[in-house]
């Protein structure tokens, strides 16, 4: 493996100074802030927030055992698969992959930063093997690869061997999205970044943690590769909002129990679903949803929908294959009922 940062940023980035802000410039004690055109009405809001959220890296390194340096955070992990492509693939030139099916928005990503964007297959198991790491590895000009693990929409932990085989052979960055981890936190491959330089991991509070609201998404890699997110990503991309919820999530516990209601409820509904004559496969999940296959796919999918219950179809990418997200006990007993009375 001959993996070079250097190589791999992108030369306008590499050579641009990035935006400092009035703030960023400002050291030492102050009363009066003149420098930012915001209003000086004190309503909570009317000053910019910080740019670098710093408590909130280190409360996450800290949970982590990663330096603060270490960690980059983005307006959804939405944002820092953004802010990937766009520090380190040159847009008409190189390629993107990711192993199918999974999240929609690497293709979508790849396609507005003018990305050519390869899919490749996943084997059994909807995992990567050989034949996938074949693939990868063929690829010319290929500078980043998603792997999502808890794969959405499929809900597997993608085989680890394998992963630390392409670390080891592909040059350029291999992106591991963890966003749904915290429903498997023992499965994360955050233990691994001081042994590989070109593994980024990505995380959420949007799933386990409870806080899609906050827009709020890591990224946990090298200090060199944070501080080139950090150089480009925009200046105010947290709002202060987001950044005091943030902080008081941190700072408790109380995901974690509601955590362990998901996963009995998601335990639940796999059990229900294999049960029923109408299914065909239910696939194991490590995450907050389950994907299964029915011949009668989309006659079920409009059944739910007349009862005011939305699910994902997901036939678009898996023959027959509908996704449903966990929901609470309750909408868990309304959705089983429904499931049942279906025929
Ligand atoms: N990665 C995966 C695999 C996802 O499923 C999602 C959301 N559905 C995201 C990233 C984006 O999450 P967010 O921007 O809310 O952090």
């Amino acid at each position: 493996m001959s993996f070079n940062l250097e190589k791999l940023i992108r030369p306008n980035i590499a050579t641009m100074n990035a935006y400092s802000s009035a703030r960023k410039e400002f050291e030492g004690a102050a009363s009066i802030f003149l420098d930012a055109n915001e209003s000086p009405f004190d309503n909570g809001i009317n000053r910019y927030p910080p740019s670098d959220p710093l408590p909130i890296r280190k409360a996450l390194a800290e949970e982590k055992g990663l330096s603060p340096l270490q960690i980059a955070l983005g307006n959804g992990s939405d944002e820092i698969i953004d802010l990937l492509m766009r520090a380190f693939a040159r847009p008409g030139t190189d390629k993107v992959a990711s192993l199918e099916p999974s999240y929609g928005m690497y293709p979508i990503t790849a396609a507005l930063n003018d990305l050519s964007y390869v899919g490749v297959k996943s084997g059994a198991d909807f995992n990567l093997n050989q034949a996938q790491l074949k693939e990868f590895l063929k690829i010319e000009n290929l500078s980043l690869i998603f792997l999502c693990s808890p794969n959405n929409p499929t809900g597997n932990n993608l085989d680890r061997g394998a992963i630390e085989l392409l670390l080891n052979k592909f040059s350029g960055l291999v992106i591991v999205d963890e966003a749904y981890i915290d429903f498997c936190p023992e499965k994360s491959l955050i233990d691994w970044l001081d042994q590989y330089p070109n593994l980024v991991i990505i995380q959420t509070f949007s799933k386990a943690r409870g806080a899609a609201g906050i827009r709020m998404g890591m990224m946990y890699a090298s200090q060199e590769i944070v501080a080139i997110i950090q150089k480009i990503k925009p200046p105010y991309n947290l709002s202060s909002l987001s950044q005091a919820e943030a902080l008081k999530l941190l700072a408790s516990n109380a995901w974690k129990a509601k955590r362990q209601q998901i996963i009995a409820e998601r335990e639940r509904l796999s059990k229900t679903l294999t049960e029923l004559e109408y299914v065909e496969q239910v696939f194991p999940s490590e995450a907050n949803f389950v994907l299964f296959t029915s011949s009668k796919a989309s006659q079920l999918f409009q059944y739910l929908k007349s009862l005011g219950i939305i699910i994902r179809d997901r036939q678009n990418q898996i023959d027959q294959a509908l996704r449903i997200s966990i929901g609470s006990p309750l909408q868990m007993d309304q959705l089983i009922k429904a499931l049942k009375e279906f025929a």
